[in-house]
């Protein structure tokens, strides 16, 4: 219907702006002849510009709002490459390097090298493993998904098995737990307590240097079992002590050279207070250091034999 093209059935106007072209009004007519009236024209391009503004003045909005969630968003994504460059590149390179060599050169290298590379996809698949878990863990926590399942447990097995779990990374280190075994029942969830303390020694192994001792105390305060882990690393500086609980915050330039992810405290912060219980750090004064305090509450009612106590409670 349009003057230039006088065979095309259809019109289109653009939809505009002084800054853009915001979109399209497409015009169709069963009927023969010319689509509209040169009245119906101008009147359709008025209501085009008129359309055009609102439907800016709309996407205005939005995008101030888009910007402010794109910076959080962005300041988090940034975190997370760069984190991830690290964490999943570091062991994936070692892995492939040594698997790579193994599948070359495995009939030409001596026992010794060959169980040394082995060893080195097993431990670096572990850690990848890890990094991962981690990440699942922070979207569980973060989508509000986690439902811990509760129940009684002595404090001193869970240190056990997390003491356990964590020994290959805390080799270099000695460690001196003061757990007394009358400490009463605690009700949790024993995979996430265990992964709370796990990511506190874990972080005690990284940050305070080998032949250094880890000690882990508890006891009763208050109506509550309080259980510390503390290190004798550098400790953590004082305007930091709230913020190293927060997602990807990491203290020093120089902590971002080791494996890590600034994940483990919000996770173990998570973990804990989504079983009623509390987390904070503070620096020691006997000496440099950090310490970790985690405080849950002692239950008002301990069903009898609620959990069987085992023989290995530390
Ligand atoms: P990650 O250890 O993966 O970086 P975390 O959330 O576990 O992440 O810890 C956050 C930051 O807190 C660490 O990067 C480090 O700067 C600091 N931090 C944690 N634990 C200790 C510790 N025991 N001693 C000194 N600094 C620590």
């Amino acid at each position: 219907g349009a003057d230039t093209l006088p065979g095309a059935k259809r019109l289109y106007l653009p939809l505009r702006t002084g800054r853009t072209a915001v979109g399209v009004v497409g015009l169709d007519n069963d009927k023969q002849g010319p689509l509209l009236t040169p009245e119906q024209q101008r009147l359709l391009d008025a209501l085009a510009d008129q359309a055009a503004v609102a439907i800016e003045r709309i996407q205005l909005v939005a995008d101030v709002d888009r910007a402010r969630l794109a910076a959080e968003a962005d300041r988090l994504r940034t975190a997370l490459l760069t984190s991830i460059s690290h964490d999943l590149k570091t062991p994936l390179a070692a892995i492939m390097g040594a698997a790579g060599t193994l599948r070359e050169y495995a009939a030409a290298l001596p026992e010794k090298d060959r169980a040394e590379l082995l060893s080195t996809v097993v431990d670096e698949s572990e850690r990848l493993n890890r990094f991962i878990a981690n990440l699942l863990d922070m979207t569980k926590i973060e989508s509000g998904a986690m439902e811990p399942n509760y129940a009684f447990h002595y404090v001193g097995d869970i240190v056990g098995s997390a003491l356990d779990r964590a020994r290959k990374i805390t080799g270099e280190h000695r460690i001196d737990t003061d757990i007394p075994t009358d400490l009463p029942m605690l009700r949790l969830d024993p995979v996430l307590f265990e992964q709370a303390l796990f990511n506190l020694l874990d972080n005690a192994a990284k940050y305070a240097p080998p032949d250094s001792t880890i000690r882990l105390q508890g006891w009763v305060d208050n109506g509550s079992v309080i259980l510390q882990v503390m290190d004798e690393g550098p400790g953590i500086p004082p305007d930091d002590l709230e913020r190293i609980f927060d997602t990807f915050y990491r203290v020093r330039k120089r902590d971002q050279v080791r494996a890590g992810t600034g994940l483990g405290l919000s996770i173990s912060r998570g973990f804990v207070e989504a079983m009623g219980g509390m987390i904070s750090a503070a620096n020691r004064t006997d000496r440099p250091g950090a310490i970790f305090t985690i405080r849950m509450p002692v239950p008002e009612e301990i069903p009898n034999l609620a959990v069987a106590k085992t023989d290995d409670a530390a």
